[in-house]
């Protein structure tokens, strides 16, 4: 297996762990652009936001929900933050297992660069 999301899931290689069940992952990201920057992804490869379909819309919402619940877990909720998915190459996608980047901590720019 190749996709080093998937060998996270799998226990493979290891990740530091904040959340998972049955659908989700939620790890801390090796090189964080934020006092916390979370990865959550599905256990299902998925490789872009564009190979979402229409039986996806349950594990999306569940994404969010999870996103939810680390962000008061972790207690950021309150200052808040930024969720991030990056789709292909030009916008900065580098593994190719679809993940929303939860970035918290600090204060964020816009527009992003
Ligand atoms: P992308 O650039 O695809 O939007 O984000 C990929 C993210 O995955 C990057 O922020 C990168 O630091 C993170 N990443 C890549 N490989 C690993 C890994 O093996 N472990 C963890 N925890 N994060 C990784
Ligand atoms: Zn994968």
């Amino acid at each position: 297996m190749s996709c080093v999301f998937c060998r996270i899931i799998n226990k493979e290689i290891p990740a530091k762990i904040v959340y998972e069940d049955e659908k989700v992952l939620a790890f801390h990201d090796i090189n964080p652009q934020a006092p916390f920057h979370i990865l959550v992804i599905p256990k299902k490869h998925i490789s872009t936001l564009l190979d979402l379909d229409e039986s996806d819309k349950e594990i999306l919402g569940h994404i969010y929900i999870t996103i939810n619940k680390i962000a008061k877990e972790l207690g950021f909720a309150e200052k808040g933050f930024r969720v991030v998915t990056n789709c292909k190459e030009e916008a900065g996608q580098t593994v190719f297992h679809v993940h929303f980047h939860v970035l918290a901590g600090r204060v964020m720019d816009w527009p992003p660069g």
